[in-house]
């Protein structure tokens, strides 16, 4: 083929590919641009993931009848007039490239209305067509796109399942509700209104979107020196993740992910909160525009720090601060309140009344496992201290029984860190050392695996059952599995458009003070592994589960270190637990040896 120029068309169809990737980067820049036009309200519509329709509708200036062809030309914006203009932008858009992209892969109506016109104007850009009418239109301005991507057959096999395309823009929705918390926003998805904010403040919206439960774990966070200004909330030590879907950053209210600052938070809860979750919290970065470069992407949602990284330091100090405080005000109130509240378990017998005398309120859904009558997790009922009430100097001559090879003989020497707990094998003249949350995690996976595999996994019933406020695509997941989790032991009902109730968790690990974490991590899990084989799956939650139930603390089955180490023993792979990480591990002598350098090492 020769060199020839594109022609106009080719051209920007290519540069749109940059600017939209998705239906979701369709959202945005129209969000963006209602903002950019101070709305006070907006509504965002989608039909399919955004790949039949996206509607974003706002109050705010319109857009001048003459203007709107302009508007639709790349690199045509009202926002800059010079290069010199992006170095200090406060808006949103400025590259004048969204709407003349949206164009060129899909077909744009749009409806507008300046306060000072009489009518309003309708424009409707299909391929090369275009038709335009004067119409009655509330000020403001509502652009419709409608099938995406329909006229590049390519890249529409790019797009993900309406679902996972509508996820991302329901997260969206989310961000920019609560990073414009002075804006009224409403999202239907499907027909169905799914989020919905008065546009009266942070503290509210935070409370309308996520709810009290959250916003009741969350410290106020407030920064500011010569360089930058943070401020916000994180989540005290309660509340965490699975995954990022609750951290929230704004760099000068612009959505971003910034790794500079994930990673700085995630250091600071480092070993405060359960391995592999992840930290809760939404900031408000606000710097000099000057000195950072937002014009790196077009999509924008990474910036370019000029300064160098050292400015975002004092945050982590300041988390590490108030996640102190807050221990603090722990052990306070855990004095004076003896113990810390736990969520009340009863029989069957006694739920059935319950459920029996509710049934007439309002029906409720025949849980799909059958139960079996309570039961001991472990058969013996001796209570003995568990390792994490051994005092830390163990009278040393304790010889523990150990039916087994494994740990044969060991005697027990004390437990450290509230983690290790400690043997000498003096015949193999080895130091023991064994992680109890491992074990216990590897005894329970066993014990929930087996109970699986024979269809008896029971439920164990909560006294007061749990509120869990769910966002709509953990709702989505929560009601298409259902009977995934049904099976493994839980009861969860559906109470109204956003809120369930979980009833019952399975039985081996119902010992948890707040179950809702548990399901939390199940749904996040559940979205991680969106094409994992069911067996799989059910694996993986299983495996999730022990974690959560191992790691809230709150769940060591009554056992004292010789059951434990016997119960460990006879699992089917003592050595690991369910994620592989060792349950014990072996100091020879001579490695002790060489530490002190009585041998060459
Ligand atoms: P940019 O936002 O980078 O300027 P866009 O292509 O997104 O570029 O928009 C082009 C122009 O169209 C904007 O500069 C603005 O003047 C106008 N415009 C777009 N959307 C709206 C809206 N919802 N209300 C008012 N004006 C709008
Ligand atoms: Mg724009």
């Amino acid at each position: 083929m020769r060199i020839h120029a594109l022609d106009e068309q080719t051209i920007l169809k290519i540069a749109a590919g940059e600017v939209i990737e998705n239906p979701a980067s369709v959202v945005k820049e129209l969000i963006e641009n209602a903002i950019d036009a101070n709305a006070t309200q907006i509504t965002a519509e989608i039909k399919d993931g955004g790949k039949q329709s996206i509607r974003v509708t706002d109050n705010g200036d319109g857009i001048h009848p003459e203007e709107i062809d302009l508007a639709f030309t790349r690199h045509a914006t009202s926002k800059i007039d010079n290069y010199e203009d992006l170095f200090a932008i406060g808006t949103m858009g400025f590259r004048g490239e969204a709407l003349a992209s949206i164009r060129a892969v899909s077909d744009v109506t749009v409806f507008s209305r300046q306060a000072e016109q009489e009518t309003g104007s309708f424009v409707r850009y299909r391929g090369e067509e275009t038709q335009r009418e004067a119409v009655a239109h509330n000020q403001g301005t509502t652009m419709v796109v409608e099938h995406l991507f329909s006229r590049i057959p390519v890249r529409a096999g790019f797009l993900k399942s309406s679902l996972a395309e509508a996820n991302r823009i329901t997260d969206l929705l989310y961000r920019f509700s609560v990073a414009h918390p002075d804006i009224s926003f409403k999202y239907i998805k499907d027909e169905k209104l799914l989020l919905s904010t008065t546009g009266s403040g942070i503290e509210n919206t935070l409370t309308e979107v996520f709810g009290p439960d959250v916003t009741e774990k969350l410290l106020p966070l407030s920064y500011r020196d010569a360089q930058i200004e943070m401020k916000g909330w994180v989540a005290d030590t309660s509340l965490y993740r699975g995954n990022r879907s609750m951290q929230y950053v704004f760099v000068n209210r612009r959505i971003v992910t910034e790794p500079m600052i994930t990673q700085l938070v995630e250091s600071a809860y480092g070993g405060k909160i359960p391995h592999g979750r992840f930290p809760v919290y939404f900031l408000w970065v606000d710097i000099d525009p000057a000195k950072i470069d937002v014009n790196i992407h077009p999509t924008k949602s990474k910036v370019q720090w000029t300064e160098d990284s050292s400015v975002f330091l004092p945050l982590k100090t300041e988390i590490l601060r108030l996640l102190e405080q807050q221990q603090h005000q722990h052990i306070l109130t855990e004095k004076e309140e003896k113990k810390p509240e736990r969520v009340n378990l009863f029989t069957m017998d006694e739920y059935e009344d319950r459920r029996r005398k509710e049934a007439g309120a309002r029906h409720v859904a025949e849980p799909k496992t059958p139960y079996q009558s309570r039961q001991k997790p472990f058969p013996q009922e001796r209570k003995s201290p568990t390792p994490e009430q051994l005092p830390l100097s163990m009278p040393v001559s304790e010889e523990v029984e150990m039916p087994s090879r494994i740990f044969e003989g060991l005697r027990l020497i004390g437990s450290f860190h509230k983690t290790y707990v400690l043997f000498e094998d003096a015949a193999r003249e080895e130091m023991v050392f064994v992680d109890q949350h491992a074990a216990h995690e590897r005894i329970l996976f066993e014990q929930l695996q087996e109970e699986y595999r024979k269809r008896e996994l029971r439920t164990q019933m909560l006294l007061v059952p749990q509120r869990l406020k769910v966002k709509p695509h953990e709702k989505d997941a929560l009601e298409s599995r259902s009977g995934l989790f049904s099976s493994l032991g839980f009861l969860i009902d559906p109470l109204s458009e956003d809120t369930f109730l979980i009833r019952g968790i399975p039985y081996q690990i119902g010992r948890m003070q707040d179950p809702r974490n548990l399901v939390y991590a199940l749904l996040d899990t559940l979205e991680k592994s969106v094409r994992s084989q069911e067996q799989d799956l059910e694996e993986r939650l299983m495996k999730m589960a022990c974690t959560e139930a191992v790691k809230a603390g709150d769940t060591l089955p009554d056992l004292s270190v010789a059951q434990l180490l016997s119960a460990l023993e006879k699992t089917k792979q003592p050595h690991t637990c369910p994620h592989g990480r060792p349950t014990y591990v072996r100091v020879p002598l001579k490695q002790i040896h060489k530490w002190f350098q009585r041998i060459p090492s």
